[in-house]
């Protein structure tokens, strides 16, 4: 929830009276209220109405016309000034990890969850202590700093953790896929809303990507994405990846997106952006859009037995 009261109190303690409002897409309908609420208490506020999926991509550029930028539904990726971040924490009845208990195995497991329940950790170890089941969740580094908390780009807390059997808190599925990937471990994911719990296979992920691979084999040139946006930009490692094949060619964008590529004609893509573009859009893009070690394996410098998820470091 978005406690504008809270806001208001923290946003005059910074002196700041212009004010610019970004949202992830997820959150957006709350733009108009919190923008109403602060209007009221006599800031003047802009909404950022550009897609937004991380704070790896923050509406700087507004900072021309306001005093500071309210990020919400993330916390920070590095020390941006100008930025106050409500990363939007949601509460969930601890009653409902009770339904993980019969999936795991291990007495010792490691908990991962993502920025929205992370003020719950203390909660959920001590929920799991006294059933006789002790919780070890880690820092994960910079990209995701409170413990145990995974991004789509960042599975350190997870590596970190040290277990061989890990419980992932959280919604979606993309991110207990990548922390079983990133870590080997057997995953075992509950989604505290709609009270489900899945012990997590890779197996089709791989099935798919492989199959890709074969097809991205046959490409006739490849355009190694860069992007402009700042919290994703992989600079090193595109121009490492171009240098991997002559016909090779570095594409330079900000907005990475099926009508802007499919002008420029490549027979594949290599993404160094928001490593989950190439994951979760594949369908989206008419030609194999794949991953920096997936590009790897089509030019012979690493084996499809030793694929890794794609994170930022
Ligand atoms: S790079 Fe992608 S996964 Fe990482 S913070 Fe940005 S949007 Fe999220």
């Amino acid at each position: 929830m978005i406690d504008t009261s809270e806001l208001v109190r923290k946003l005059r303690t910074t002196g700041a009276t212009r004010v610019a409002l970004q949202f992830p897409e997820g959150l957006k309908r709350n733009a108009a209220g919190v923008a109403s609420a602060l209007k009221k208490a006599g800031f003047f506020v802009v909404i950022s109405g550009d897609p937004c999926y991380g704070a790896c991509d923050l509406a700087t550029g507004l900072l021309e016309m306001v005093d500071l930028v309210v990020h919400f539904g993330h916390s920070p990726l590095d020390d941006t000034p100008c930025i106050i971040y409500d990363p939007y924490r949601m509460d969930f009845d601890p009653g409902v990890l009770g339904l993980a208990i019969p999936h795991l195995i291990s007495t010792d497991i490691g908990l991962v969850t993502t920025v929205q329940h992370t003020h719950m950790v203390p909660a959920i170890t001590e929920y799991f202590a006294s059933r006789g089941i002790t919780c070890h969740s880690a820092e994960g580094g910079t990209r995701a700093p409170d413990p145990g908390q995974v991004l789509g780009c960042s599975y350190g807390a997870a590596r970190n953790c040290g277990q061989t059997e890990i419980l992932f808190v959280g919604t979606g599925q993309f991110h207990p896929l990548g922390v079983q990937l990133a870590t080997g471990a057997r995953v075992v994911a509950l989604d505290p809303y709609c009270r489900t719990v899945e012990v997590v296979s890779s197996e089709r992920f791989l099935r798919r990507r492989f199959a890709l691979i074969e097809v991205a084999r046959k490409a006739k040139n490849f355009g190694i994405i860069l992007t402009l946006k700042s919290g994703q930009q992989r600079r090193e490692l595109a121009e490492r990846l171009v240098a991997l094949r002559d016909d090779a060619f570095l594409v330079a964008l900000r907005e990475v997106s099926p009508d802007e590529l499919l002008n420029l004609g490549f027979s594949c893509y290599v993404n160094t952006a928001c490593p989950r573009l190439a994951y979760d859009d594949q369908e989206r893009f008419p030609v194999p859009f794949i991953s920096p070690q997936e590009f790897e394996i089509v030019c012979g410098s690493r084996t499809f037995e030793n694929y890794q998820i794609d994170e930022i470091t």
